[in-house]
């Protein structure tokens, strides 16, 4: 597993703040999943983006143009649930596609976003679904009990308009998609009812990912 993990944050606040603060254990949840993708050349240069549910309302997002493995408290920012800023500042480009997540899912507290050479070059095939199938890893995603199946993994098409790719995505988050998906020469989304969870998916996702990329590789 990514070591060392973020700690837990402590449960949200019923009642949104009217600033752009964010809570210290959450900001710390951040930067210390921003420091694990680092470690695992999930987010090179200022690529990536990561998020935390505030509240009901609100979300905890990194801001845009910084290095995900050196986040200060101030590259975090506060943003309400449609990605207008809380306070000010400029939130990730893709700051809509974690709205959209957090929308469609209530239970879900943290969004990661990844741009590894996994994700990127996988996805650059024509599929439209890359079929992860027989990986005892598997088990890592909800509802997976045994490696003796396969789960299609959703591409869907790079687009600078993000309110149009959160268009594309809608139907298959409200389809109830297992908590990832790619997105073309670009990379991968996962998340989850916690922090280390969505940590860990992400880790799980990237690793079948490579095992796929190996294995094209050999044939
Ligand atoms: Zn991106």
């Amino acid at each position: 597993m990514v070591t060392p993990g973020p700690a837990r944050a402590e449960p949200p606040s019923a009642v949104p703040a009217a600033d752009g603060a964010v809570p210290a254990a959450i900001t710390e949840a951040l930067i210390l999943a921003g420091r694990a993708m680092d470690a695992r050349f999930w987010v090179p240069a200022t690529a990536g983006n990561l998020s935390h549910r505030l509240d009901s309302e609100s979300l905890a997002i990194t801001r845009s143009g910084c290095h995900k493995g050196h986040l200060s408290p101030t590259d975090i920012m506060r943003v309400d649930l449609h990605g207008q800023p809380i306070g000010g500042g400029r939130p990730s480009a893709e700051t809509l596609l974690h709205c959209q997540i957090y929308q469609v899912f209530p239970q879900i507290r943290a969004v990661l976003h990844s741009h590894s050479v996994a994700a990127t070059v996988l996805s650059r095939a024509p599929a439209t679904t890359i079929r992860l199938r027989d990986y005892e890893v598997l088990k890592a995603f909800p509802g997976i009990t045994s490696h003796e199946t396969a789960i299609d993994l959703p591409v869907f098409e790079n687009s600078q308009d993000i309110a149009g790719l959160a268009g594309a995505i809608a139907p298959h988050l409200a389809a109830g998609l297992p908590g990832f998906y790619l997105i073309r020469g670009h990379g991968a989304y996962a998340w989850g009812p916690d922090m280390p969870t969505a940590l860990a998916r992400l880790e799980a996702l990237e690793f079948l990912l490579t095992c796929e990329l190996e294995s094209r590789r050999s044939i």
